[in-house]
């Protein structure tokens, strides 16, 4: 299939992109880089062997993302491009809403235009809110989030479901990722956050490497074995491998709209996760433990059954290699992607 992939320079898409092109997709490349940089791209290009198709422009251009339609014929779109930072969500949330919005609207405009109808879209956990009982379950209802970048996914959910059910070909999976972490193999790609990280795995390795003091460990009073929260964490490798086994998926699959969790159906907790890196990179991860941050969960894993049974996926990387993976990327780019 030739495939459209927004947001491919970015962490997850970046990934997927090296799998689609494994698998013998054709690929094209969609993205902004307002959260990413180009020099990703020849990194990607000496991992697949060959030139990338690499559009630079923003989906909210309806103008940009129709003439892209209108120029080239795709089978299919995976739709990671958007904002994610959920602090930042809270601070400016008009920016997210309407950067995740329009480009979804641009791009599913486009598509019906030119007659593609089948598109993988990038949602959360975030999305089961406070109150699903653990593990999370694809059926749950009402999806709701805690902050506008979660309430722009249960948004986009809603709104694709309801082009599915309005008939027609449309053959949309929504795929809802738990905590992705991890690198290639190679360590020539990973995870690149601007300024502070946000996230417990990329924070863990800046302190591993030195360029962070410590690790603030929030909350050790959790109703959990250790009194830290629990999150299932899953290798972004393991992640990409599932957009390829969604793609092929809906090619065969009725018209409709379904989701499937990815994540491993374990969780591990934040004094876990430490320990294992610790042991990944030889290294010690000094931490404080401070009060808890506001928002967070105690504890949450997927049920991972839907995705294995449906789209014959199923996690198979181990903690020990998701941070021997992100230490190989971490150590041999300490400042991530050269700008
Ligand atoms: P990322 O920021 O690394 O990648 C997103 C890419 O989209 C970036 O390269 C950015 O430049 C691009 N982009 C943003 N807005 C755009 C626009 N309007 N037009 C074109 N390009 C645009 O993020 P990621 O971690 O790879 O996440 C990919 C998707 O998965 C996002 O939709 C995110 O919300 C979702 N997701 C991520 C996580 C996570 O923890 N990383 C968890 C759940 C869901
Ligand atoms: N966490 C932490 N210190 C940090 C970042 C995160 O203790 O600097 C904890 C956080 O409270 C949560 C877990 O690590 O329990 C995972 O946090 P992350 O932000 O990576 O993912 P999320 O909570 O959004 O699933």
């Amino acid at each position: 299939m030739r495939v459209l992939v927004t947001g491919g320079a970015g962490y997850i898409g970046s990934h997927t992109v090296v799998q689609l092109v494994a698998a013998g997709h054709d690929v094209v490349v969609v993205d902004s880089f307002a959260n990413s940089k180009p020099t990703v791209v020849p990194r990607l290009e000496a991992l697949i062997g060959g030139p990338l198709e690499v559009h630079a422009f923003d989906l909210t251009d309806r103008d940009k993302t129709e003439s892209l339609f209108a120029e080239r014929q795709f089978d299919a779109v995976i739709h990671f491009a958007g904002l994610k930072a959920v602090g930042e969500s809270v601070e400016v949330p008009l920016e997210y809403y309407q950067n995740n919005l329009d480009s979804t609207f641009a791009l599913v405009r486009a598509m019906q235009r030119h007659g593609c109808f089948r598109l993988v879209f990038s949602s959360s956990a975030t999305v089961y809110g406070d109150n699903a009982p653990v593990p999370y379950q694809e059926d749950y209802e009402p999806l709701s989030a805690a902050s506008p970048y979660g309430r722009s996914k249960v948004m986009i959910e809603q709104v694709l479901r309801d082009v599915a059910s309005a008939g027609g070909q449309w053959r949309i999976a929504v795929l809802r990722y738990f905590n992705p972490v991890g690198a290639h193999p190679s360590g020539t790609i990973g995870e690149d956050p601007q300024g502070t990280p946000n996230n417990l795995m990329p924070f863990i390795a800046q302190v591993a490497v030195g360029a962070r003091e410590e690790l603030y460990v929030f909350g050790d009073d959790y109703p959990t074995p250790d009194g830290t929260a629990q999150r299932d964490y899953i290798h972004v490798e393991d992640l990409a491998a599932g957009h390829v086994a969604a793609l092929h998926r809906i090619a065969h699959q009725e018209p409709g709209l379904r989701a499937w969790n990815l994540g491993t159906g374990h969780g591990t907790s934040v004094l876990e996760m430490i320990r294992a890196f610790e042991h990944a990179s030889g290294r010690t991860v000094p931490y404080t433990v401070v009060g808890r941050r506001a928002g967070d969960l105690a504890a949450y894993w997927a049920d991972a059954t839907r995705a294995h049974e449906e789209l014959g996926w199923s996690a198979t990387r181990t903690v020990d290699d998701m941070c021997a993976d992100t230490w190989r990327w971490q150590s041999s780019n300490p400042e991530g992607y050269p700008d």
